[in-house]
């Protein structure tokens, strides 16, 4: 079933959800009906502003993103939903470290919650590198439908899979 590949992780009972939506072939209305509504982020720059708005809402103390933009990526849930990296350079003998969002292409055309939802997870990586309770804690106080949204892209990436899309 590639369509599960995707919900590597989740429960069983999910999975079967996951199936049963994918096999009746409600997985676009689905969809559609839960987020009419794509976003307007349509360049770089709306996207660091996007991202810094929130940043400055929810993480003040959090330091300045460097850089915020669209970039080609194969694999969106391998890479950990949207990249995040913490470049080091060596800037004069000073270490500096880079906090860098980049957000796949794909999302380029994605309902709103979805792609507020990677920025968010990006942003919590500024003060939990790792994947744990409190990165999650950080995340649904961002976003508190947080991991709902995060279970629909995933059902979003399986649409594109099919060659399909919302807008
Ligand atoms: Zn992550």
């Amino acid at each position: 079933m590639t369509s599960l590949k995707y919900f590597q992780g989740y429960p069983e009972s999910i999975k079967d959800q996951v199936h049963n939506l994918v096999e009746s072939g409600r997985l676009k209305t689905y969809l559609e009906k839960k987020y009419p509504n794509p976003h307007q982020i349509n360049n770089d720059k709306q996207l660091y502003q996007y991202a810094n708005d929130l940043r400055l809402q929810f993480l003040r103390n959090t330091p300045q993103i460097s850089k915020v933009r669209y970039e080609k990526q194969k694999d969106l849930v391998k890479n950990a939903l949207g990249t995040h990296t913490f470049v080091s350079r060596n800037h004069g003998g000073k270490l500096k470290s880079k906090h860098e969002i980049r957000i796949a292409m794909s999302l380029k055309n994605a309902p709103e919650e979805m792609l507020k939802m990677l920025v968010v997870h990006e942003l919590a990586h500024f003060k939990e590198k790792d994947h744990n309770k409190a990165f999650y804690k950080l995340c649904e106080y961002m976003q508190p439908d947080y991991h709902q949204v995060e279970l629909d892209l995933r059902l979003f990436l399986v649409l594109l899979d099919q060659g399909e899309g919302l807008f």
